[in-house]
């Protein structure tokens, strides 16, 4: 567990992210932080990290979460980054390393399901469950290492999956649930408030009416995609 990359990647003079610097909170810290950082970069993904060993063990979920376990999310492993790193929200300039807009989706505290002694087993093995107390996520999880496609991502793929439990759902909580989990802000509102690109951010936020019309009925229904099949049926008949 090293910040190297972390540090290689970024100019700390331009962006407001933590340089890793200040020291780990390990001994006076004795719950683990799980943090879900909603991050319009190039692309939007959920940036899913799990404290481990005085880092945060980091992975880019391009489509988020999902409460359902029979939908597997590609999560792709990056840099560690410091424990810190958990609480920042906020905009990292155009042209810097992730520039962008960061929300903290989601925080709260994390259990290995093994003894943590054996998390590091776990993860060479590529099999880690654990036990998610979050705001929004909660319940047992597993990332399980994946065959990636391409010699760069060799070993660097996962899987984020949902075990059953009472927590699992169909709901889709990326949309149902779009607001900062420590500040209540959309993305749009974080751009605003730190200088940064706002219509580039509210690209990540839950699109306005259209949208909307389709997630009304879904709340009724215990499948979103049956009812987003009824939605457009609706609407097709309207015409
Ligand atoms: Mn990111």
């Amino acid at each position: 567990m090293t910040l190297a990359k972390y540090k290689e990647k970024r100019n700390f003079k331009v962006t407001p992210e933590p340089s890793g610097d200040a020291e780990a909170k390990k001994a006076t810290h004795p719950r683990l932080l799980y943090v879900i950082q909603k991050h319009r970069a190039t692309q939007l993904h959920y940036d899913f990290r799990l404290e481990f060993e005085g880092v945060l063990l980091s992975w880019a979920v391009p489509k988020g979460p999902s409460l359902d376990p029979s939908v597997k999310r590609l999560a792709m492993q990056v840099e560690d980054h410091p424990v810190d790193y958990g609480g920042f929200e906020g905009v990292i300039p155009e042209g810097e390393y992730g520039g962008g807009t960061v929300m903290v989706w989601d925080t709260g505290t994390w259990t290995p399901e093994s003894q943590s002694a054996d998390v590091a087993a776990a993860l060479k093995k590529g099999d880690l469950k654990f036990l998610l107390h979050g705001k929004k996520l909660h319940g047992s999880w597993v990332l399980v290492r994946t065959r990636g496609f391409g010699s760069s991502s060799a070993g660097k793929s996962w899987l984020l999956i949902k075990h059953r439990d009472e927590f699992a759902s169909t709901e889709d909580i990326a949309a149902t649930e779009p607001r900062s989990a420590v500040s209540k802000r959309l993305l749009v509102d974080i751009a605003r408030d730190g200088g940064g690109d706002v219509e580039k951010a509210a690209t990540g936020d839950p699109q306005t009416k259209q949208k909307a019309e389709t997630r009304k009925p879904a709340s009724k229904k215990p499948s979103v995609k049956s009812s987003a099949t009824q939605a457009k049926a609706t609407r097709g008949a309207k015409r």
